[in-house]
């Protein structure tokens, strides 16, 4: 064998793959189009945000490395939702794009037992009597052998480009379609489908009358992403925010026929809770203004984003509309919006683990997946890089629970539910939130990551640390008292904060905000966070009852056969799993649950 892996395409989920893979020790090749765009931000260059910031703290705690390269190019940095509760709060940066690329690109180079090669993956070695996939053959003819693959091709497979009439074979604006991956996976008997999804134009910061926006400021304080860094002290960019008014929705609803998208030309779904202005002018006839915000790409760049102008109408109609609103009637347009369709595999092909349940040692991760956004990609290219290499050592894959890391939501939904359309994460899929606050991802992740020889030992110690100091301060509350009422008392009632606590016991001022802010989270919360636990544990003990991969069905009499088909297309891992797969009776649920108990010798 040439490699232990392949990883294809150097992306959000392709970086974390080939790094997590060469990390615990294994030989492994990154092929990707082109190495100039590895990690590349397609679209808006920011990262976190709802749910999204808590998956990018979860990848940090398991070993992974999102956090370090925000941590290190952002531009600015705000915590969403700060007046609501913790569990709906999350950090979010705006990155500088060419440094973010730089730094990852730099990171792989330099990473021990990690190739780099530019070329495209357009077939799949396979074993076909032993349904094993044994490496990659490249479009300049090279067949590279290797015991596992992990293909992560965003949206590059089969993708094509469209601006109003204008069509072309690219899976980005002037990059090159990966041809030929899609039609050899479907010829291995794989279910794929079409997704879509698009982008605002990006403008010359020379060409805005910022006078007519609204100023948005970063945070004061920058709370770093990775568990390793302390604090981060930088200066910040500001964004703006306009709107689009009537004379922007009349323009797109009188070129409305001009767009591929209701020309019929596009046929993939396109994500619901991103739409394009034509999408939102259409469905929401009666709403009077968008909000538009103009946002930085980077410091050594004059291109602005316009976050929420996302289209893929024509350039003249385009630059009509831009010119329409507030602030931008003079913009000059450096790059067109536009959207984008590809391949995609259905996901309930897959095992939780990432590999297909089709061909052995195949895994598949990211937008491949029927995934949308950077951090949906990089949390399952790190777990597809995580159970290659236990297999490769043949133990058990490291499967996340609902109740313990947003991605295990992500990948439960997936490979259970499957999607139709781009999936993306939010706060309200996942039922244990309160749970899964962000400041917790290290309680939660990083002794796994440790085990699995990927999160590092001084990550485990300051973790430690971290806990040892926690009681310190919780031991400083149940010692003092606050108006005859113990502090941790007082702490639970809503007006009471720690930062008020600290004119009466002086020693919690030698903590540091982050920390103050968990304790406090989790003393005002504990009530609600414990109910949550009680829940989970029962959730948890159907999770416990296997089901093995190789189960046949028919052993269970008195399985209704619409179950019996669902469950023998997803086949589940657990009862749990069992249970969550839409169109399963609860009644053949117990039935299944009393035979694997009963098989089990329980
Ligand atoms: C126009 C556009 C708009 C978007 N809008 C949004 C949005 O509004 N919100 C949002 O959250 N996300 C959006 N995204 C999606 C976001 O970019 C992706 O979710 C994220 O980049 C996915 O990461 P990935 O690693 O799966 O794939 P990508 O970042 O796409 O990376 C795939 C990499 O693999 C390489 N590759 C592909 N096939 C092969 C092959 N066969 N051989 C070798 N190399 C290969 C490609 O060259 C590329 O470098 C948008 C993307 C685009 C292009």
């Amino acid at each position: 064998m040439d490699y232990d892996a392949i990883v294809v395409g150097a992306g959000h989920a392709g970086i974390e793959a080939a790094l997590a893979i060469s990390r615990i020790g294994f030989n492994t090749l990154l092929v990707t189009q082109n190495l100039d765009a590895i990690g590349r931000l397609s679209c808006n260059p920011a990262i976190g945000g709802l749910s999204k910031g808590n998956i990018v703290r979860e990848v940090d705690a398991l070993g992974g490395e999102m956090a370090h390269l925000i941590d290190s190019t952002l531009i600015q940095y705000r915590i969403l939702n700060r007046k609501r509760g913790p569990a709906v709060q999350a950090p979010r940066a705006q990155a500088d794009k060419f440094s973010y690329c730089r730094l990852a690109k730099e990171t792989c180079e330099n990473q021990n037992h990690l190739d780099l090669f530019m070329d495209t993956v357009v077939d799949l070695l396979v074993d076909d009597k032993e349904k094993k996939v044994v490496g990659v053959k490249t479009k300049r003819g090279h067949n590279i052998s290797a015991k596992a693959v992990v293909v992560t091709t965003g949206t590059f497979m089969e993708g094509r480009i469209f601006i109003g009439e204008f069509d072309a074979q690219e899976g980005r604006l002037g990059e090159e379609a990966a041809i030929g991956l899609g039609s050899s996976l479907r010829r291995m008997g794989f279910q794929l489908g079409r997704l879509k999804t698009g982008t605002p134009a990006r403008v010359d910061f020379n060409s805005l009358d910022f006078d007519k926006m609204e100023m948005q400021k970063g945070d004061d304080t920058i709370y770093p992403f990775s568990f390793a860094n302390d604090k981060i002290e930088k200066e910040q960019m500001p964004c703006w925010i306009t709107y689009s008014n009537d004379k922007t929705h009349e323009i797109i609803r009188e070129n409305i026929k001009r767009s591929p998208l209701f020309g019929g030309k596009i046929s993939g779904k396109g994500p619901r809770y991103c739409p394009s202005i034509e999408d939102k002018v259409m469905r929401f006839p009666d709403r009077d203004r968008h909000q538009v915000f103009v946002e930085p790409e980077g410091s050594g760049s004059c291109e602005m984003y316009l976050n929420g102008l996302s289209s893929s109408l024509p350039e003249d109609v385009q630059n009509a509309f831009i010119h329409s609103v507030e602030g931008l009637e003079k913009a000059k347009i450096m790059r067109p919006a536009y959207a984008v369709e590809y391949d995609f595999v259905f996901p309930t092909q897959l095992y939780a683990s990432l590999e297909t349940k089709l061909y052995e040692n195949l895994f598949i991760a990211g937008q491949t997946n029927g995934t949308s956004g950077y951090e949906e990609a990089a949390c399952q290219g790190l777990m597809a890089g995580i159970n290659v290499c236990q297999k490769l050592k043949r133990e058990e894959p490291l499967i996340l629970g609902r109740s313990e890391a947003y991605i295990g939501v992500l990948i439960d939904d997936l490979v259970t539910k499957g999607t139709k359309e781009p999936y993306r994460m939010f706060t309200s899929r996942a039922e244990y939130r309160l749970n899964l606050r962000h400041d917790t991802a290290d309680e939660r992740l990083t002794k796994k990551g440790f085990e699995i020889g990927l999160a590092s030992k001084e990550a485990l110690e300051r973790l430690d640390e971290k806990r040892s100091k926690v009681d310190t301060v919780m031991a400083l509350l149940s010692s003092h008292k606050v108006n005859s009422q113990n502090a941790l008392e007082a702490l639970r009632r809503p007006e009471v904060t720690l930062s008020s606590l600290e004119n009466e016991i002086t020693d919690l001022s030698n903590f540091s905000e982050d920390l103050k802010s968990l304790v406090e989270n989790n003393v005002k919360y504990a009530g609600y966070v414990k109910r949550q636990e009680r829940q989970a544990e029962k959730f948890n003990n159907m999770e416990k009852i296997k089901i093995p991969k190789d189960f046949d069905y028919e052993k269970v009499k008195g399985l209704s056969s619409e179950s019996k088909e669902k469950l023998e297309a997803i086949l589940p891992l657990s009862i749990g799993q069992a249970s969550r797969i839409s169109g399963v009776r609860t009644s053949d649920v117990a039935l299944l649950m009393v035979y694997m108990r009963r098989r089990n010798g329980k």
